[in-house]
């Protein structure tokens, strides 16, 4: 018998003990299922339930145009619920959606959402994260739209929160703007729109420590904070520049002007660079936007890489994953900030999460990119900023409609039950 010597001795412990040697660690227990909760559930993690059992999805379509996409779900007796798949590239995400996503939860009963959600990222073991979240995305939003329309309740009452006006921040998305020039839009914003805070950019995506214009980053944060005065919250993005030895330099600067976060300081992915400058900031730092494995979430959580927890309600795969993520950084005493740095649904699907969930921090992300009656060609009704705050919208559902003009000119893909 050919039994290589270190499996030999790990399933024979009186040999092993016969040779002096210890039994393989943790041989000796038997594992509980308790103790290993299962794609970013916490321990005392509750399934949602939000409609009666019985009904089967028979429909899921997609559609597309530009950088947006999105979904309907139907079920058999009709009901229907309208999602978003993440943007940008939402063709590629559509291909995904109703080839390898739709076939998962297609005849299945919407009410148990935590095993249908979990089934399309099993199924999907090869295609890991990305393109597949983004996907599902479409469908669970629209699944969570159904739950409230059956309910007649907008999302966040679901869960116990209320559509009422949340205060939110002007985030900004240029780096090819002056210091003086940003600081100038900015106070223009906060006059015309009530902003209390604001979000500036720092350094260059992924750009190994390189700034968008020589001193940019270090006028920029004196520059806007004497602009704005001291009682404006202000928050600051990296993209994934810098190491951690420049990144900590930065965040001095910010922390002498009383800057609030310092979000994506590192490349993402370097969760122990990240980690590194956390311990050695006091100002908070944010990230975790581009991650959607919830393993990889857990590690970073219990890592302190971040202070500030910021899941993408699109990129992670939907509202139930979201919570997730909020429920573990709630396990660990960190508070959560979706991003969502455009106009599109997503706010308003960040906006419902954050007035439901009882550690969500003070500000929703708000694009000052987009104007938000231009958006109207999208959705109705828009969101608009009054005082600092955004109105959530308050219809049964997301509160909100996808515009039938918008998706007349969009291209349609449809999978349907055959059972
Ligand atoms: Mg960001």
């Amino acid at each position: 018998m050919d039994i290589p010597r270190r499996d030999f001795l790990k399933t024979t412990p009186a040999l092993a003990a016969l040779a002096g040697l210890p039994p393989a660690a943790g041989a000796a227990e038997t594992p509980r299922l308790g103790s290993y909760p299962y794609l970013g559930r916490t321990a005392d993690y509750a399934e949602f339930r939000l409609i009666e059992s019985g009904l089967t999805i028979a429909r899921v379509e997609s559609w597309t145009a530009g950088s947006y996409g999105f979904v309907r779900v139907t079920t058999r007796d009709g009901r229907e619920g309208w999602g978003q798949l993440s943007s940008f590239e939402p063709d590629i995400t559509a291909t995904v959606l109703h080839r390898q996503v739709a076939r998962q939860v297609l005849g299945s009963d919407p009410a148990a959402i935590d095993a249908l959600v979990d089934r399309v990222i099993d199924a999907n073991m090869k295609f890991p994260w990305s393109y597949v979240c983004r996907a599902l995305a479409g469908i669970d939003t629209a699944l969570w739209d159904l739950f409230g329309k059956i309910n007649n309740k907008p999302v966040c009452a679901l869960l116990g929160g209320k559509a009422d006006p949340f205060p939110v921040y002007g985030s900004s998305m240029r780096r090819d703007i002056s210091p003086a020039d940003e600081a100038a839009r900015l106070v223009r914003l906060r006059d015309q729109f009530g902003y209390r805070a604001f979000k500036v950019r720092v350094g260059v995506p992924t750009g190994h420590d390189r700034d968008a214009a020589p001193g940019r980053t270090e006028q920029l944060i004196p520059t806007v904070r004497r602009a704005l005065g001291d009682a404006i919250l202000l928050l600051v993005d990296g993209n994934s520049c810098y190491t951690p030895p420049k990144a900590i330099a930065v965040g001095r600067r910010m922390e002498d002007h009383g800057y609030f976060w310092f979000e994506e300081p590192c490349p993402y992915w370097e969760l122990e660079w990240t980690a590194e400058v956390a311990a050695a900031l006091t100002m908070h730092v944010a990230g975790g936007e581009q991650d959607n494995d919830l393993a990889q979430w857990r590690r970073m959580i219990r890592l302190n890489a971040v202070d500030i927890v910021q899941p993408d309600l699109c990129y992670v795969g939907g509202f139930t994953r979201a919570w997730r993520v909020a429920r573990l950084a709630q396990e660990a005493g960190k508070r959560v900030v979706p991003h969502s740095s455009h106009l599109a649904p997503i706010t308003v699907f960040s906006l419902h999460l954050m007035a439901a969930l009882p550690n969500a921090g003070p500000v929703v992300e708000f694009s000052i990119e987009e104007d938000a009656n231009a958006n109207e060609r999208l959705y109705a009704p828009a969101l608009h900023v009054v005082d600092g705050k955004v109105k959530i919208p308050d219809d049964p559902g997301w509160g909100i409609r996808i515009n039938t003009a918008w998706l007349e000119q969009a291209s349609y893909l449809k999978s349907e039950s055959t059972t």
